[in-house]
């Protein structure tokens, strides 16, 4: 399904097409990471540097993780995840040790992208929110990236839901120079989506995915995932009365016939 596992070798196994909406927001994310990625060449002949992190930022469950996943899958990248919280509270007091390590193994498996989940809780703003423990992991950080390769076969990828929270110094100087806004979905968007969360199931004929779109306003991807998941779990628990636990066999014709329903994704 889209979104989730990964493969044994560590390249996430999501796909642009299980991405819906987001087409502008995707093709930036491309030119900044997968064209430096796949012809470096480009970027020594016009003399610029590729870029060495990219920050996403926008509300929760709007796909920036997706977004992440995708590219490193499509250009066979290693993928390395560092969430923000967990290095700053389960790691703690091993924080910047942690962040070398991975920043090593995303060397060692290049092609790479480090994903850098809510990194706004690693690197708040200085001053109030920003200790001793904070101060040194962002100087970490900043290390890390200004070391890597010009190459550019390792780029970060950070995400954020807060971006007026974040150290200001991570946002400038070959950092995150590039901030991509990922926001909630308009109408087409939310299509899209609902789109990809419903292609492998079998749709009654009452359901009207653009009817839906419509009625969806204000819906995530990650909402609009649960919806398509409950719908089909209200479509199982209709015919549930009629498969027998006890039996190894289900009846193929019974297990044809099972159609989600408009009335299956509203209750
Ligand atoms: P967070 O800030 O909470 O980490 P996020 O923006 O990284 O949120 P994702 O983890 O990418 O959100 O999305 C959660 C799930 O919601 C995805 O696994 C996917 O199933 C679904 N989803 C979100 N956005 C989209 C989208 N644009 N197209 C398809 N599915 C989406």
């Amino acid at each position: 399904g889209a979104g989730e596992g990964e493969a044994a070798d560590g390249t996430p196994n999501v796909a642009y097409e299980d991405i819906g909406g987001l087409d502008r927001e995707l093709e930036q994310v491309r030119e900044m990471i997968e064209l430096p990625m796949r012809h470096p060449e480009l970027f020594q002949q016009l003399g610029i540097e590729p870029p060495k992190g990219v920050l996403l930022h926008g509300p929760p469950g709007t796909g920036k993780t997706l977004i992440a996943k995708a590219v490193a899958n499509e250009i066979d990248a290693d993928f390395q995840t560092i969430s923000g919280p967990e290095i700053m509270s389960k790691y703690y007091g091993e924080s910047e040790e942690k962040l070398r390590e991975v920043f090593d193994e995303a060397e060692e498996n290049a092609p790479a992208i480090v994903f850098i989940d809510e990194i706004d809780s690693i690197a708040p703003k200085r001053g109030e929110t920003q200790g001793d423990v904070e101060r040194r992991v962002v100087a970490q950080l900043l290390s890390l990236m200004d070391g890597l390769e010009e190459r550019g076969d390792v780029t970060v990828i950070a995400a954020t839901n807060r971006v007026d929270a974040i150290d200001p110094a991570l946002r400038r100087g070959g950092r995150f120079d590039r901030e991509i806004e990922i926001g909630v979905p308009d109408q087409d968007g939310r299509k899209e989506i609902l789109q990809v969360h419903t292609r492998g199931m079998p749709l009654a004929d009452d359901v009207d995915i653009d009817e839906f779109a419509e009625s969806t306003h204000g819906f995530v991807g990650a909402d609009i995932e649960s919806l398509a998941k409950e719908g089909a779990m209200n479509a199982l628990r209709r015919v549930r009365p009629e498969i027998d636990l006890e039996s190894d066999e289900i009846d193929a014709e019974l297990l044809e016939s099972i159609r989600v329903t408009e009335d299956d994704f509203k209750s």
